[in-house]
């Protein structure tokens, strides 16, 4: 994972350093730059905000991702979905009622593929806590009716969350990366940034150009070459954010086992599929999807796609080594590692 970071970060602060002193050389005047780092979200995490008082408007999202981490984390006891899932029920306010809502969505839009329920079964792998082991078939298909979203009952009313079945969990794990680089971008541009970099271990978003004008480079870490880059995307104000088996995973028996879960299987997603990005304007909807398009497989991403009118492009690097790119960002992905097919809407 510190890969990734490292290979991304190396791109995009590279690049972002580069121009603010052509822009300084330009304009006559050296454009400011903040820049801080922060481990949460089990996550290296970069900022970078051009213009007056980034240091302190860093430091404000800094809190509010620490703040984010305690609400959301089942990791975290005394969290809202800690409590919740030692408790069986609980209330999920603000940022996980926003959570909860779109992922009872995201689950409905990709037919289950995307589901917050799947938890019981990653714990079962080990993933949770890091002790990892392969669960038998037998005992996946006994967790798999305990994770079922028709069971979870949600009041958007209240906040209440309650569980038809015993053992039961909710996780937001594939969604809380892409919500948090959103909220920060949001309080960036609230805070009357123009321009901005962030990295939440691998995952970027952006705020605007950089201070030149020109897109921001985002280097996609390639699965099999270390500090190696499947390709380089230019963005402006938008969530790149990459889902792929070589992030989080064991060996066992000469097998890998990777933490995105087939609902269908309960078993690590193979789908022929090596990493999925998604390119959007949001860091949320990137990251259910990126997660999502990961489990479908090609032929099931590509119709799902054509059929959406949800706002999203994407980038599919696949076992036989080939890349597939939407025709939305393919005048702005470049490659010299793989080779690109074009997949047009229709
Ligand atoms: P990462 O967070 O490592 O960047 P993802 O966004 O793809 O990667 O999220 C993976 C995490 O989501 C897993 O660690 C697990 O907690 C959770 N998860 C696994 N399978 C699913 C699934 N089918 N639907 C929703 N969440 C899942
Ligand atoms: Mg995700």
């Amino acid at each position: 994972m510190n890969k990734t970071i490292k290979v991304v970060i190396g791109i995009a602060i590279l690049c972002a350093v580069a121009v603010a002193g052509y822009y300084g050389y330009n304009a006559g005047k050296e454009e400011e730059v903040a820049k801080n780092e922060l481990f949460a979200m089990d996550t290296h995490m970069v900022f970078t905000v051009y213009g007056e008082n980034g240091d302190e408007i860093i430091a404000d999202s800094m809190d509010e991702v620490v703040n984010l981490e305690n609400q959301l984390s089942t990791n975290i006891a005394s969290s809202q979905v800690g409590k919740i899932n030692s408790e069986g029920q609980g209330i999920l306010k603000k940022d996980g009622a926003i959570l909860m809502e779109k992922s009872i969505l995201l689950n409905k839009q990709t037919d289950g593929l995307f589901n917050p329920a799947i938890y019981p079964v990653v714990e079962a792998w080990g993933f949770t806590k890091e002790e990892y082991r392969v669960p038998s078939q037998s005992e996946l298909d006994a967790l798999l009716p305990i994770t079922k979203i028709q069971d979870v009952n949600y009041d958007k009313s209240t906040g209440q969350v309650t569980f038809n079945k015993e053992g039961m969990a909710i996780d937001f794990g594939a969604i809380a990366k892409g919500y948090t680089s959103s909220k920060v971008i949001k309080m960036f541009k609230d805070a009357g940034v123009k321009s901005a970099i962030i990295n939440l271990g691998g995952n970027v978003q952006t705020l605007g150009t950089k201070p030149n004008g020109e897109k921001w480079r985002v280097g996609i870490q390639h699965p099999e070459i270390s500090d190696g880059y499947l390709g380089i995307i230019d963005i402006e104000d938008k969530a790149v954010i990459t889902s792929g088996g070589y992030e989080r995973f064991f060996e066992e028996g000469g097998k890998k086992y990777h933490h995105i879960i087939d609902p269908r299987t309960g078993s690590p997603a193979e789908s022929g599929i090596e990493s999925a990005t998604i390119v959007a304007d949001d860091g949320t909807l990137a990251d259910g999807l990126s997660t999502s398009l990961f489990i479908m497989g090609k032929e099931k991403a590509i119709k799902f796609w054509r059929n959406s009118d949800l706002d999203f492009q994407f980038i599919l690097y696949t076992k036989d080594g080939k890349l597939l790119v939407s025709e939305g960002i393919a005048d702005d992905f470049t490659s010299d590692t793989a080779p690109i097919e074009i997949i047009k809407k229709k």
